[in-house]
Formats: structure tokens, C-alpha cells, sequence
């Protein structure tokens, strides 16, 4: 679902400054801010403002945007000196997840490890 605004989403309620966040990054039509639950010592969250619930909602009327939240997150990288880091997207419960309010994932802070998956 792609719509302005969805009433009952957690990151709709963030972009919108009802709920607060500790803000990274911001302009017209992306925020990120840091993971209440960080994984990593550097985790961030990259979101678009509008309510869109997974990648596969995005439209091709959104592809500048998807870039731009990548683009965001190599940018939050080189802000915060990481010189390698990982960026992730859960799609859905079977790709983990939890907040239907597209994000990307920035970690780093320290050597990535695991696998994905
Ligand atoms: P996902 O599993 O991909 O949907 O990830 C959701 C992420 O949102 C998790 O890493 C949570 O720790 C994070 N999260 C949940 N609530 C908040 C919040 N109020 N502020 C910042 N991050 C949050
Ligand atoms: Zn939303």
C-alpha cells in the first residue's frame, strides 16, 4: 500500500514528529533516525516520509525514491566515519518484517558478521 499517510503506523506517527525519534537525517520527503533496538553500534533507520508498507509496494513512480534512501544511507555511513557497513531491507513477515512502513537498515560500528539469512 502506498498512501500519504497510514493513521495507525508507527513510522507515519515518527515522520510526522508525533512520536519522537533521535533524527540522523531529514528533508522533504525521507527521514532517518536511530533504531530504538540498535543491532550494531551504528543502526539507523532510512524511511520515506509517506506511508509506503514494503519495497514491493513501490511503485515506478517511486524508483528516485528507493534510490534516494539507499543514497541516504551511504551518506549517514560516511557521516558517522564507518568504513564498511550494511544495508538491509525486510520485506514482508517472511523476509523479518515487523514495521509495514518501508526502511532501510544501516549497520556498522563494527565488523559485520553472520549471514544473511
Ligand atoms: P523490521 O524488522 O525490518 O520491520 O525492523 C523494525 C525496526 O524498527 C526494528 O529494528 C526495531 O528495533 C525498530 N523500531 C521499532 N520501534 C522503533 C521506534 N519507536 N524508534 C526507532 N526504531 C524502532
Ligand atoms: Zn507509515
Amino acid at each position: 500500500m502506498s498512501t500519504e499517510r497510514d493513521p495507525d503506523c508507527l513510522f507515519c506517527k515518527i515522520a510526522a514528529g508525533e512520536i519522537s525519534s533521535d533524527k540522523l537525517y531529514e528533508d522533504d520527503r525521507i527521514l532517518a533516525f536511530k533504531d530504538i533496538h540498535p543491532q550494531a553500534p551504528f543502526h539507523a533507520l532510512v524511511i520515506p516520509k509517506r506511508h509506503i508498507a514494503t519495497l514491493n509496494d513501490f511503485g515506478a513512480e517511486h524508483a528516485e525514491l528507493a534510490g534516494s534512501l539507499m543514497m541516504t544511507g551511504r551518506r549517514l555511513a560516511a557521516e558517522h566515519g564507518l568504513p564498511g557497513y550494511r544495508v538491509a531491507m525486510n520485506v514482508n513477515h517472511e523476509g523479518g518484517q515487523v514495521i509495514f512502513h518501508a526502511h532501510l537498515h544501516v549497520l556498522g560500528g563494527r565488523r559485520m558478521k553472520g549471514e544473511l539469512g
